[in-house]
């Protein structure tokens, strides 16, 4: 296990002079925090025998009800036998993980893909495949070519892994017609997908994206979250599973944590049936969508030739590549003395690629600050375009070591 790029920066991005377009903090800013108070005090209150007790390791009953409701708005028909209550979506990802990879097994994954996710399969000693996208998301003949070639070499493949709404880092989301593809190239080679949509019902405008477990229950694995529709806070997420998979992930479960926080559960049940949360996420979209425009505006504006990037229309996160020759982790400790701070591509692969991107974040900054960001970080690029003209390719160019500090050394 290593530490991750993200983790890395959060102490350098977390000071106040700095813009940090890093991080994908969610901004709870926006929640109805008197009345959440009075919402927890209930439950202790009038909860309490069942709320501060042991639960079960596949959650609470009511809860899991609740969650069908919310999976309903993206085209999903499931039964609350089905869904397992995670500690967030990550905690589903290291089950399914520990469930399914032995040493050696293959993921497939989109290219460039959630960090946390590659370090879990790292954990587990999973080899990562990963499959090309462009603007509208992972593409069907380069997944179809990927599990051909494995299966040609004999490799034994245990799922495919995508983000495919809203997706992180790139922000892209996979089209209606994709997805058909990719559920009709997965049924042909017999691969299960785990479908990672935590962004899926933050979508700056019109209704969600059909989920691809709607039209594949048996196929897909989903993994859903409450992090960014209300809080990371209760680290609540759930999987929805065929019920042999579930049954395994609560035994994993039970042998991870014995029981899920009771307490945090209720909490969150009684926010479901009490409060308007749909509204919720249609405010928290409307701020998301603000913010994004900042971004993309100043992008627009501001950025030096060469650069281009990615047009989100949901979620958190702008995907930006460089001209040619500039690399975006050697960049990190100027653009940093700059008062700005980014996460360079190369974290969101398993290989060496994605010297020349970078994740930009617009959810947590305000509409000002992320304007500010994008100045300063538009500035950082001019000079190091002037510089890799005067000097050529950034990794070849001369330095006398007295560059900033290094991004892994905060
Ligand atoms: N998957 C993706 C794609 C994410 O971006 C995140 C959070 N950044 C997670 C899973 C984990 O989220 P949580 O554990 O808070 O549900």
């Amino acid at each position: 296990m290593v530490a991750s790029e993200v983790r890395a920066l959060f102490a350098v991005a977390s000071r106040p002079e700095v813009v940090s377009l890093a991080g994908g903090m969610p901004n709870v800013s926006a929640l109805p925090l008197e009345e959440l108070g009075d919402l927890v005090s209930r439950v202790v209150t009038e909860q309490g025998a069942t709320a501060l007790q042991y639960g079960s390791a596949q959650g609470d009953p009511a809860l899991r009800e609740h969650i069908c409701d919310v999976m309903s708005l993206e085209g999903i028909d499931a039964s609350a036998d089905d869904v397992i209550v995670t500690v967030g979506s990550q905690q589903a990802l290291d089950l399914i993980t520990r469930v399914f990879v032995d040493p050696g097994d293959v993921v497939v994954a989109e290219a460039p893909t959630y960090v946390t996710a590659l370090n879990t399969f790292a954990a587990f000693q999973a080899e990562v495949a990963h499959v090309t996208m462009d603007d509208e998301g992972v593409i069907p003949e380069a997944l179809e070519e990927t599990l051909g070639r494995l299966r040609a070499e004999g490799r034994r493949v245990k799922f495919f892994y995508t983000v495919p709404t809203f997706q992180n880092p790139a922000g892209v989301t996979l089209t209606p017609e994709r997805r058909r593809r990719v559920l009709e190239i997965c049924e042909r080679f017999g691969v299960l997908i785990l479908e990672d949509n935590p962004y899926g019902l933050l979508g700056f405008d019109g209704e969600p994206m059909r989920a691809l477990r709607a039209d594949a229950p048996d196929r897909v694995i989903y993994l859903g979250s409450f992090s960014k529709i209300l809080s990371p806070g209760f680290r609540m997420g759930w999987a929805l599973a065929p019920s042999a998979v579930r049954a395994k992930l609560v035994l994993a479960a039970e042998s991870a944590m014995l029981s899920h926080s009771t307490f945090n559960q209720l909490v969150v049940g009684q926010y479901l049936s009490t409060h308007p949360w749909r509204e919720q996420i249609k405010t928290f979209g409307a701020m998301y969508r603000g913010r994004c425009e900042a971004m993309l505006g100043a992008l627009d504006g501001l950025m030096p030739e060469g650069c281009s990037w990615t047009k989100p229309a949901g979620g958190f996160f702008v995907w930006l590549t460089l001209p040619e020759g500039l690399d975006s982790k050697a960049m990190l400790p100027l653009a940093v003395n700059e008062r700005v701070a980014y996460v360079p591509g190369t974290g969101f692969y398993a290989n060496e690629e994605g010297r020349r991107n970078m994740r930009l974040s617009f959810c947590y900054p305000t509409p000002e600050q992320i304007r500010e960001g994008v100045r300063r970080l538009s500035g950082v690029i001019e000079r190091e375009i002037a510089l890799r003209d005067t000097f050529g390719d950034v990794t070849t160019r001369p330095t006398d070591g007295t560059d900033a500090p290094s991004p892994d050394v905060p």
